[in-house]
């Protein structure tokens, strides 16, 4: 029998999912689960691809299977089972084989498990695949850190299973080590922020014009055929289309509003934080699922405090606010963008990845959650100005901003006149106001720093005096 072209471990929701994937378009796989019921019951249900499937009950007979060098997905639950199914794994693999990390890793776990494996002849890739379950059986993004000799092991296969935007596929090599999985969670963070932003929006319709699910689904439905043309914008309409088959009612309004998480956006805040570079669209996304779950609190508060006593929201044209929430929308989502891009520019230049933007965004236009038109825009911005230091000053997005942020002034003033909270939207506003500002207002903080910590100032005039003439307030 003729070995399996690549192995894969952990046959869960994505892991069987990847396998069909990889199985139809050809390339033999070999599959492996902890629990080898899974493996039996998945080979039983792979139908038609059973062909193409090796499935193997012990890691020994699994390693066999695999031509070498053995290029193997573990596709298993993140942190520390992917080190101990990795220990189970090495002492069966030989020289150049690869194992891959294909779960939501923290890229500093797969810098580390790079490093580990460095002088031992195996070697490692993290690899970020996005698109949820549909994405993993009918083509991901896919993002790939590693060396480029292991990428060049598994171009042929990643390609044939990743999505295709037009003819190209979505899937890349990003660099060495942690830089595919950086990527992935700066995607997972650009993605909470790009979903808390259509959360506000629907936030203003619901509580703000007092429509209906149906009639905001609709909206969203009618914003799909325009520049907010996205998977999220899709779904957004689809989801308060739905009704409950229990109540009748709009599924969307039997739904508890409490978020979850798992840790890629937190990760891209933080990441973002240590090296001093401004995601405020991602953290407020975050803050804002944490104050979500907070749902016990939020009802203790609202009887102590009350809903904002202010007026309700009125608007003298309806179908204008409406246009102005549609570019209210595209230019919060710019500010996300914009900002996810700056965090992987400086991340490149601090790990020595060299991240290519033009093809980060390519990547990202089909298979995965972010997945939108938008994109393709993002991908032409960066291809004319790779090293720009800012998405929105390349004179396409430049222009955008300009021709939206007075749509996106006007809802986020609205909205707070209304009491209606718009974190996300509101941070995307003060990102832009703050970004374009030659002349700030960080002299006064030097002041500041310097009368109670004498830490100096630099001066406009560029004058050789660097501390106030702050008296006996210095060091006080
Ligand atoms: P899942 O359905 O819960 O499956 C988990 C798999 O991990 C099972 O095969 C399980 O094997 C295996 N496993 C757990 N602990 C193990 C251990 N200590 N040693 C060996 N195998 C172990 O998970 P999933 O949704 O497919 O997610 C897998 C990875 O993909 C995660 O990192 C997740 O964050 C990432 N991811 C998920 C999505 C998504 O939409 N679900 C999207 C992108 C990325 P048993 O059958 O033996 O328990």
């Amino acid at each position: 029998m003729a070995q399996a072209e690549i192995g894969l471990i952990g046959l869960g929701v994505m892991g069987s999912n990847l396998a069909l994937n990889i199985a139809e378009k050809g390339n033999r796989i070999a599959v492996f689960n902890r629990t080898a019921a899974r493996t039996k019951e998945f080979y039983a249900e792979a139908g038609a691809l059973k062909d193409q499937v090796v499935p193997c009950e012990t890691i020994e007979e699994f390693v066999a299977a695999i031509r070498p060098p053995r290029p193997i997905i573990i596709m298993i639950q993140a942190g520390a089972a992917v080190d101990q199914q990795m220990e189970l794994l090495r002492p069966h693999l030989e020289k150049n084989d690869i194992m891959i990390d294909a779960g939501n890793a923290n890229f500093r776990d797969t810098m580390r498990r790079f490093d580990a494996l460095k002088d031992s002849g195996l070697t490692f890739i993290g690899m970020g695949v996005s698109g949820g379950e549909e994405g993993a059986r009918h083509g991901p993004s896919i993002m790939v850190g590693g060396t480029e000799e292991s990428w060049k092991r598994v171009e042929k296969v990643l390609t044939s299973i990743a999505a295709k935007y037009k003819d190209d596929p979505c899937v890349a090599w990003l660099g060495e080590n942690g830089a595919g999985h950086f990527v992935k969670t700066i995607h997972n963070g650009i993605e909470y922020a790009d979903m808390q932003m259509i959360a506000e929006i629907y936030g203003i319709l619901r509580d703000g014009l007092k429509m209906s699910a149906d009639e905001i689904g609709a909206v969203f439905a009618e914003w799909n055929k325009g520049r907010l043309e996205s998977y999220l914008t899709e779904i957004t309409a689809k989801v308060l289309a739905a009704a409950d088959p229990i109540s009748g009612t709009p599924m969307v309004d039997m739904i508890l509003d409490k978020a979850g998480q798992k840790g890629t956006g937190k990760w891209s805040a933080i990441e973002a934080q240590n090296m001093g570079v401004p995601a405020t669209g991602i953290e407020a996304a975050v803050a804002a699922r944490s104050i979500s779950s907070m749902k016990g609190e939020r009802e203790a508060a609202e009887t102590i405090l009350g809903l904002p006593d202010v007026p309700e929201l009125k608007v003298a044209d309806r179908a204008a606010f409406i246009k102005d929430l549609e570019n209210a929308l595209l230019a919060g989502k710019i500010g996300a963008y914009a900002q996810g891009f700056a965090v992987m520019a400086a991340a490149s230049k601090e790990y020595g990845w060299n991240l290519p933007m033009p093809t980060i965004a390519k990547i990202w236009r089909a298979g995965c959650i972010i997945r939108s038109q938008f994109l393709d825009e993002i991908t032409s911005a960066f291809t004319k100005a790779p090293d720009v230091a800012n998405l929105i000053v390349t004179p396409a997005f430049a222009s955008m901003v300009k021709e939206t942020d007075g749509a996106l002034r006007r809802v986020v003033s609205t909205a707070a006149l209304s009491g209606l909270p718009t974190p996300a939207l509101a941070s995307a506003l003060g990102y832009f106001d703050s970004y374009r500002r030659a002349r700030g207002t960080a002299n006064i903080i030097q002041a500041q720093r310097d009368f109670f910590g004498a830490h100096g100032f630099d001066r406009v005039d560029g004058a050789d005096s660097h501390h106030g003439p702050w008296g006996s307030g210095l060091n006080a």
